[in-house]
């Protein structure tokens, strides 16, 4: 534990300081180190990262864009905005970047306002099938303040159902008809969005946030030829710091800048867009598209032997870093499965299914990822191990079993360190 890297002479500084903060500083990173990461929106992010985010970069006001500010003393933060623009511009191939959004909850806000107004309909992705908070939940601003009609998968395949997607665009009309999804595990076919975007008129907005990673790494398709706008975050497999990003052919430059600022937001956190800037090079990397590869292989090899232990793959398998796993056939629901991995070091979420008979604070799945594993240098035989600790765990209600589940999980990630100089 002596070479962690919180044990510089900041963190000193901080413990003599703060000693409760400290100390969750260093319990969290304990926690990361040994357990078994696999909520699938959770990344490791380099040091490199983690050193623009603990600048001084985090002191500038920088309302507005570079060269076009509302304060003075912006060259220096200027730079990197700039680097981070042209750095996503170049990895994405796309016309314009916008690096400040907070978050890509954030991002989705500038989205909606750039291309509609309050009351308008939206075509989304439906939540219980995999859909964001930000695609239409009665309980978010998207569900609020614009008609949002949902799509979802078809109960034979449990694969986007085009067909429906195309109906319900040709009878509602959508000003916007939004793809992308946080609990899909296939790939989205953006030429038949487009398609039928330009059939009805709408515009096609991709919400790339869980894949965007996979698309940097080449590992999947892109979206950016296709869609009108890509927003995103910045933090799951694309390990990056915490943040959003909009990708927008150059028709829609203006909005989309607009809306972020001065739209939604007020100043950027300029040490966050810093380290966008140092992931998108990190991303372009010939290291980073191994690793994106390596995270569908993963994905793969988790679910195949999820499988092998007597869970079903929703929609048949992953092509993607995460897979959704039907787990009735263990006899045990999603909720009391999350609580029993949790026991166990294993960190997962419980997740609904499509057309699940549970309600959403039960379910009848779980969701795993492989982007902390993978970046961890985890492979194809650690998810094969990983697959019998779930299943043990799932299927296990003495707390013994736990315990032991849990020293097995310490045994694996003390192989594979992360944070360690
Ligand atoms: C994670 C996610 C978001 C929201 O990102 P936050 O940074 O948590 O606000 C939006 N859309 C999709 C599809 C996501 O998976």
């Amino acid at each position: 534990m002596t070479k962690d890297i919180f044990y510089g002479p900041d963190f000193e500084l901080l413990s003599k300081q703060d000693p409760e903060i400290s100390s969750v500083l260093l319990s969290e990173l304990k926690r990361q180190q040994t357990n078994l990461q696999l909520i699938a929106s959770e990344n490791f992010t380099s040091r490199a990262v983690l050193a623009t985010l603990g600048s001084t970069l985090s002191n500038k006001y920088a309302e507005g864009y570079p060269g076009k500010r509302y304060y003075g003393g912006c060259e220096e933060v200027d730079k990197a905005e700039y680097l981070a623009i042209e750095r996503a511009k170049s990895l994405f191939g796309a016309d314009h970047a916008n690096v400040q959004p907070h978050s890509g909850a954030s991002a989705n806000i500038a989205v909606y306002q750039a291309f509609t107004k309050p009351g308008d309909t939206v075509l989304a992705m439906s939540l219980p099938h995999g859909g964001h908070l930000t695609h239409g939940s009665p309980v978010n601003f998207s569900g609020k303040w614009f008609n949002v009609v949902s799509y979802g998968v078809r109960q034979d395949t449990e694969l986007i159902d085009y067909d429906e997607l195309r109906d319900l665009a040709i009878a509602n009309k959508p000003k916007m008809i939004c793809s992308g999804a946080t609990a899909y595990p296939s790939l989205v076919d953006f030429e038949k969005v487009r398609a039928i975007c330009d059939e009805v008129g709408a515009i096609m907005w991709v919400d790339a946030a869980h894949f965007i990673g996979l698309v940097a790494g080449k590992a999947i398709p892109s979206p950016v030829p296709y869609a009108d706008v890509v927003s995103f975050t910045t933090h799951k497999v694309l390990r990056g710091p915490r943040g959003g990003m909009i990708l927008a052919k150059e028709a829609h430059a203006a909005a989309i800048d607009k809306a972020v600022f001065p739209g939604m937001q007020g100043g950027p956190i300029m040490s966050a867009v810093a380290g966008k800037a140092v992931a998108l090079k990190e991303c372009a990397t010939p290291e980073y598209q191994k690793y994106a590869k390596d995270v569908i292989v993963n994905a793969q090899a988790l679910c195949t032997a999820l499988e092998g232990e007597g869970m079903r793959a929703v929609s048949g398998g992953t092509q993607t870093h995460l897979a959704l796993i039907d787990i009735r056939g263990t006899g045990v629901n999603g909720k009391v499965a999350d609580e029993r991995c949790g026991h166990a070091g294993i960190v997962l979420n419980k997740n609904s299914i499509p057309f699940d008979p549970e309600k959403p604070g039960i379910t009848s799945g779980i969701r795993v990822g492989t982007p902390a594993t993978t970046t961890q240098g985890m492979g194809v035989p650690e998810m094969q191990t990983i697959a019998s600790l779930i299943s043990r765990a799932i299927r296990s209600e003495d707390p013994a079993v736990l315990a032991g589940i849990k020293s097995e999980v310490h045994a694996l990630t003390s192989k594979f360190p992360i944070y360690n100089a």
